[in-house]
């Protein structure tokens, strides 16, 4: 519909989440209108975004070393780690100042439907986890829906025989919901009401 970089441009905007052809058209009209500086900021941004931004070795949050700066604080509580499935739900958690210990990532939770079993999520790497940091604690901080509940479920049964204590966040968070929608005082109770779960 419009000349080379101008079309490639909203191609590219219409492939992010959200963002529909008429907002990526609106977009890349903006960005051709406004001073060269203040487009490459955007374009800046997203290069040093790719470049500097990795996972942590140990969590999997998002990380600009090999350890992210949970990880990286030796003030936090190595014995007790909150899983969680994606590194919003970190921040989540992190704004209820509720929680003192350490992470792990999943990056995802398990859906049959859509093909994610537990070799596509960072499980085995949690496991590795328990022995090697002394973990005492794992709690299943998981999205209150069905496919949190049913990781949640799975990791308890796999957790439950080799002697840490597993908790789940407790109800009271929106169900169906996501953690990262739940504000910080819902979410801060849910985790000081946790409960030991029974595999
Ligand atoms: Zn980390």
């Amino acid at each position: 519909m419009y000349t080379g970089a101008l079309q490639a441009l909203i191609d590219e905007l219409g492939r992010l989440p959200g963002v529909g052809p008429k907002s990526a058209q609106r977009i890349a009209f903006h960005l051709l209108k406004v001073a060269p500086e203040d487009a490459l900021r955007l374009a800046d941004a997203i290069v040093a975004l790719k470049e500097n931004t990795t996972m942590c070795s140990r969590c999997f949050n998002v990380a600009e070393a090999e350890l992210c700066a949970i990880c990286s604080d030796p003030a936090r509580d190595g014995g007790v780690i909150c899983v969680v499935e994606d590194p919003r739900d970190v921040v989540a958690v992190e704004k209820t100042q509720e929680f003192r210990g350490r992470y792990h990532v999943l990056h995802g939770a398990l859906n049959p439907i859509e093909g994610v079993g537990p070799d596509q999520l960072r499980i085995s790497e949690l496991l590795g986890r328990l022995d090697t940091e002394g973990v005492k604690e794992v709690i299943l901080c998981t999205n209150p829906n069905l496919e949190g509940e049913a990781t949640a479920m799975y990791l308890a049964r796999l957790l439950g025989p080799l002697g840490v204590k597993v908790t789940r966040i407790a109800s009271g968070l929106p169900v169906g919901g996501d953690l990262e929608y739940a504000d910080e005082l819902t979410l801060g109770r849910a985790l000081e009401g946790r409960r030991e779960v029974q595999a």
